[in-house]
């Protein structure tokens, strides 16, 4: 098909001028949203308004060209590493679209030696999230995506992106009081004599700044000593530095302390209880920084 007839037609903008197949030298466009540069473009041009036209045929030829760039860049797993991800899991195809939420078919389509098109960005992302947790370990997703980006070309900029030295900054933790659950009764409030709130029916539970729970206060009767049981895998540290604030604004601090099977013991021979305490700051040991 002779290209250069691509155009040549009455400009629909303008009503006055042809629209001129022109063929253009580095033009600068963008496929899906990310900037691309055609080496030799051929567009219509009206030679009277300079109105721009697009043939299908050849923004599918950009599409192309742009996809093969990328392939050219591994902005996209190859078909045989996304194989690969999914064998070192020891995952069927149809466990790994269960996994990541997708179809078998799609897994099949990725996988495929000569695929046509590659996996929508979002795929690949998660593909390679999945894989780069796998043989690295815990992923800052953020700084990766902003990577990935960089890839296709852009450049993004996280306003909240924590630097890496914040990250020894420590965790801000609230408690709520959180009343105890007991089996048998609904909620009794229309009952008055089921009234009455003392503080041994009640939980104190430590929360971050987002509302996750990370564990509860305890008050160790034995030892007099107030105690954080933490739960899951927080924190992140085995020493810490502690810092809390009392209801009434005074605040204590513990340092060195270790964390075992999860309990942090706050403060020894203490008259403080759980219920005292409003805020929490743990930050690791400065010895476990340093290191
Ligand atoms: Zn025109």
């Amino acid at each position: 098909m002779d290209k250069l007839l691509l155009f040549e037609y009455k400009c629909p903008e303008c009503g006055l001028g042809t629209v001129r197949t022109t063929r253009v030298q580095n033009y600068k466009t963008k496929i899906k949203g990310f900037p691309f540069i055609a080496d030799e473009a051929l567009i219509g041009i009206c030679d009277h308004c300079g109105a721009e036209h697009f043939a299908s045929e050849e923004t599918k030829r950009w599409e192309d060209l742009f996809y093969r760039s990328l392939e050219k860049r591994q902005a996209f797993l190859s078909p045989k590493e996304t194989a690969g991800v999914r064998a070192d899991l020891g995952l069927s195809m149809e466990d790994f679209a269960r996994l990541i939420g997708c179809t078998r078919q799609s897994i099949s389509a990725w996988e495929k030696e000569h695929r046509t098109s590659p996996p929508s960005r979002t795929a690949d992302l998660l593909v390679k999230l999945v894989r780069r947790s796998l043989h690295v370990g815990p992923v800052d997703v953020i700084t990766f995506l902003l990577d990935e980006a960089k890839k296709w070309g852009i450049v993004i900029e996280v306003r909240s992106l924590v630097a890496p030295e914040k990250q020894h900054e420590g965790v801000v933790l609230l408690t709520k009081r959180l009343r105890k659950k007991t089996q048998a009764e609904p909620v009794a409030e229309f009952s008055l004599a089921a009234e009455t709130s003392s503080a041994e029916e009640e939980e104190i539970v430590v929360e971050t700044l987002d509302g996750s729970q990370v564990g509860m206060l305890d008050y160790d009767y034995e030892h007099a000593t107030l105690v954080l049981e933490a739960i899951g895998d927080f924190p992140p540290w085995k020493t810490l530095d502690v810092e809390f604030e009392a209801a009434d604004g005074k605040r204590f601090s513990g340092h060195n302390i270790s964390v075992i099977d999860g309990r942090i013991v706050l403060s020894k021979k203490t008259p403080l209880r759980p219920w005292e305490i409003s805020k929490i700051t743990l930050r690791p040991c400065e010895k476990e920084t340093r290191v």
